[in-house]
């Protein structure tokens, strides 16, 4: 999007204004959450070049050995194991911890937090979350705990560590794994102390839309060098060396050009942080003072990624559902996501396997029913974000008379 197309970006200030209404878009080129950040691409030309150079393409190769150091140090963790994406590395690490029957997971996640569970033959055990923060909350987990429970499976959503010492507290009293879904919460602290080495083990995602990508991978980060050992092995097959295989595995390898575009992006993350920041802080002067709508706060103490800008719309103060202000942003070209809806025990198939599930997880279906998320990352500009909160305030402001127009309008 170059100065000339930002300049075009016209105030609306009336109802005719709105794309929606018969407005003119305010982009013309689509706004996507979650468009990758990318760091220097001469670096990435160079190492790409090298790997075919040296025609060492995967198996650890320089590139994975160095991307798991530097991520090792970045997270102030011991072992680091680089795979192919998160989704395979949660299943290594619940294989490998021998997870069984039960475990407990929120209900408010990537449906992926619940599918690695099933897909292992483990009942996913939906636990509500806090409404405050967006993860689970550690009473519920206390209360869904029972003799076929092994585990607890939390997750830093959005970034936002759970709460780790509680949830520690409870694996701790009644004999549980603890494992943490960190997808999207490399460069997060909690207590001071980076995501990485809570639990007994943690495990990151670099998709493409995560803070930090390799296009796509994952990685395995834990203190404990035995376990640290086992999944070595099993993301390669079992092998040990030639001709020896030492347990059962699978291919959950990282590629060199995996690495090496993780690698360039590590180097830029603090600009990654920044550009969030900025971001994050403008929509949240942007929208300041309107009634109804709120972004989810980072708490200041602790350091974060900023990656995503998660809007809450109330709609008993905003008069207009999450869906039809979604709706309106949609026809501008802000491609706004509600993240995470209906929730993992909504969709197939938990929906049939548990059709009460939702009766108690009264906060998850609120949190579900309220959330939008808006873009940000490096391609997102001042310019546009001043854009989209201008759209976001006319839309509030005369959100009686959208009501009454969206009345009698389709759904969809
Ligand atoms: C993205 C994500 C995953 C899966 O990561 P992949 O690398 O795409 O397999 C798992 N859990 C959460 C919470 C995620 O957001």
């Amino acid at each position: 999007m170059d100065q000339e197309q930002e300049s075009r970006y016209s105030v609306k200030s009336r109802i005719g204004d709105l794309a929606f209404f018969g407005g003119t878009p305010a982009f013309e080129d689509a706004l996507h959450v979650g468009r990758p950040n990318i760091g220097n691409r001469r670096k990435f030309d160079e190492r790409v070049h090298d790997i075919l150079d040296r025609k060492w393409l995967t198996n650890a190769g320089i590139y994975v050995k160095e991307f798991e150091r530097r991520i090792a140090e970045y997270a102030g963790v011991e072992h680091c194991i680089a795979t192919c994406n998160a989704t395979i590395a949660l299943e290594i690490v619940i294989r490998a911890l021998g997870m069984a029957g039960e475990v407990i997971v929120p209900a408010f996640t990537h449906v992926v937090t619940a599918h690695v569970l099933q897909w292992l033959g483990i009942i996913p055990v939906f636990c509500d979350i806090d409404a405050r923060t967006h993860t689970i909350d550690p009473n519920q987990v206390d209360r869904l705990i029972s003799s076929r429970t092994t585990g607890i499976l939390g997750v830093h959503l959005w970034g936002r560590p759970c709460d780790i010492e509680a949830l520690s507290d409870i694996a701790k009293r009644r004999s549980l794994k603890l494992v943490f879904d960190a997808a999207q919460a490399l460069g997060c602290t909690y207590g001071g102390r980076m995501i990485g080495s809570f639990g007994t083990v943690e495990v990151f995602s670099f998709h493409a839309t995560k803070f930090l990508n390799s296009l796509e991978g994952g990685a395995i980060v834990t203190n404990d060098s035995e376990l640290a050992r086992k999944v070595r092995l099993m993301k390669n097959f079992g092998f040990a060396g030639n001709d020896s295989v030492e347990c059962i595995g699978t291919n959950g390898k990282m590629n060199e050009v995996s690495a090496a575009m993780g690698l360039t992006n590590l180097e830029s993350v603090t600009d990654f942080i920044s550009i969030n920041r900025r971001n994050h802080k403008q929509y949240q002067d942007g929208l300041a003072g309107l009634d109804g709508v709120a972004l989810l706060p980072y708490q200041e103490e602790r350091s974060c990624n900023y990656q995503y800008v998660v809007l809450e719309v109330d709609e008993s103060k905003t008069m207009l559902t999450r869906d039809q202000v979604m709706r309106i942003l949609h026809a501008e070209n802000i491609l706004a996501r509600r993240y995470f809806y209906p929730g993992c025990h909504r969709v197939e198939p938990y929906r049939t396997l548990y059709p009460n599930a939702h009766l108690h997880l009264p906060e998850t279906e609120c949190v579900a029913a309220r959330v939008l998320t808006l873009p940000t990352g490096q391609v997102i500009t001042p310019r546009i974000i001043s854009a989209i909160c201008n759209i976001i305030r006319t839309v509030i402001k005369n959100a009686e008379e959208i009501g009454k127009l969206l009345q009698g309008m389709p759904a969809n």
